[in-house]
């Protein structure tokens, strides 16, 4: 939990995408500490309703909708429907997104790479498409893209999400560029290792494949999901006011020696 008062979102209403677990539902749930409502947009229903359910705990309002967002009728009704229902939108965290199978490039799949694509890039560039105009027409407003540490480095077998994570950085600077003097900012955060279900899929779940990924960081642990929320709270409240188009590296130090 956020403490600090710069970090009062009372009356505020912010959107994330991929809340249904993990990195998503971590955020959410920091927001409503902070005072936000949300809402909340997943592919799977259970696991978003679970998450409505812990903000209604904290005594936030939840609008939760199942929506893939690499479609975009769906996307731009998810955020049309929040403003009917909460009201506004003040911020956007445009976080779902998918793994990779560990292959190399020659056993990619044309499947995967189009799916990769679609969800990790795509579905950023429709959630901003659709999140600008709402922010611009109430005047201003934030918007926090998940990148990943695999958007600033190469990395063997994984080089369509790395496509994907490499293009949501380009995505960032250039639309932060473009509304940065209408009130909106737009930044990319870059997780390491974070213990998700995503990381549980990635590294098998069993101890030697949590060894192995945690090998890769030299805090030598995986970071927690609400150590990335509490970047994303940074950059949506004045603390980070002045921050525009940065993909901001938060990974235990996984980076640092590249
Ligand atoms: P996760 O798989 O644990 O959770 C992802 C959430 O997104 C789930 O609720 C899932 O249902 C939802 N989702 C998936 N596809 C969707 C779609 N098409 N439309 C709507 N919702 C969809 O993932 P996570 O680990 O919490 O990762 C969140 C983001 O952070 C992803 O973009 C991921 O690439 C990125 N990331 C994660 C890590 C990590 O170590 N976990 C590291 C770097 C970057």
């Amino acid at each position: 939990m956020v403490s600090n008062n710069l970090v009062d979102f009372t009356g505020k209403v912010a959107f994330i995408t991929g809340a249904g677990v993990g990195i998503g539902r971590a955020t959410a749930l920091a927001f409503a500490d902070a005072g936000a409502d949300l809402a909340l947009v997943s592919i799977g229903e259970k696991d978003l309703k679970e998450t409505a359910r812990l903000v209604e705990e904290k005594g936030r309002r939840a609008h939760a909708v199942v929506a893939d967002i690499s479609d975009s009728d769906a996307i731009a009704a998810a955020i049309s429907s929040t403003v009917d229902t909460l009201g506004r939108l003040d911020f956007a965290v445009n976080n779902a997104g998918i793994e990779q199978p560990n292959t190399p490039i020659e056993e990619t799949t044309e499947e995967d790479w189009n799916r990769l694509i679609a969800v990790n890039l795509t579905g950023v560039f429709l959630s901003m498409k659709h999140e600008i105009p709402v922010m611009r027409g109430s005047g201003g407003g934030s918007i926090v893209n998940i990148s990943s540490g695999a958007g600033v480095m190469g990395i063997r077998n994984q080089a369509a999400y790395a496509a994907t994570k490499h293009g949501v950085i380009g995505l960032t600077k250039s639309a932060a560029l473009e509304v940065a003097s209408e009130n909106i900012q737009i930044n990319a955060i870059c997780p390491g290792i974070i213990e998700t279900p995503m990381m549980g899929r990635f590294s098998g779940g069993t101890p030697e494949g949590r060894a192995r990924v945690i090998g890769q960081e030299p805090i030598g642990r995986m970071g927690k999901p609400e150590e990335i929320a509490s970047a994303i709270l940074w950059l949506c409240s004045p603390l980070g006011g002045f921050t525009i188009g940065h993909a901001f590296v938060i990974d235990g130090g996984q980076t640092v020696g590249i």
